[in-house]
């Protein structure tokens, strides 16, 4: 049988997505298994069984944990993360692309001895990156959106719940609808 297409959403004790971006998935085995150690409560199921000698049981597809977990975690300086961070906007022109249209920018050049760091680096379209080219900024006539900065964790994650993962099962839908902010 393939389960391999069956993971699990994983909720906070607070009901809410342990992560957006990535969105917190663990796979059937892991989540059956936290289920017997008792770690999680089973929210909701899939339709497919699975059959041990003794007993049949459905899949979980929501999990939440039931102690609450705060997230410490510093986010990776990626690619990615900075796409993220930035919206997926050019800083320049200020259009969104997707992640495979963006480029990394170096504010202050790499040849001028400019870090790869958060506060040097911003998402830059390719049409921008080649007329930025090696100059500094307050050379040209280009301005940025915002000076690039070091996001945290949460920061991120809001971010990240603008971009829905493209495949969503129904019965994670509710528990990543009621958490997405209202606005006003
Ligand atoms: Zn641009």
């Amino acid at each position: 049988m393939n389960t391999s297409g069956n993971p699990a959403l994983v909720l906070n004790a607070d009901f809410r997505p342990l992560n957006y971006y990535p969105l917190s998935l663990c796979s059937w085995q892991v989540a059956i298994k936290a289920v017997f150690l008792k770690r999680v409560s089973v929210i909701e199921n899939y339709e497919k069984e699975v059959h041990s000698p003794s007993t049949t049981f459905k899949l979980p597809s929501v999990i939440a944990l039931k102690d609450y977990v705060t997230s410490l975690r510093k986010p990776a300086f990626t690619r990615f993360n900075v796409f993220l961070r930035d919206n997926f906007t050019c800083q320049y022109c200020q259009n969104k692309f997707s992640a495979n249209e963006l480029t990394f920018d170096h504010l202050i050049p790499k040849c001028l001895n400019g870090k790869t760091v958060w506060t040097n680096v911003v998402s830059a379209c390719t049409a921008c990156n080649l007329k930025k080219g090696r100059k500094l900024i307050t050379q040209g006539e280009m301005s940025l959106v915002k000076p690039p900065f070091k996001p945290s964790a949460t920061q991120l994650q809001n971010n990240g719940r603008n971009f829905p993962p493209n495949y969503l099962h129904k019965s994670w839908r509710d528990y990543l609808y009621w958490d997405t902010e209202l606005e006003t």
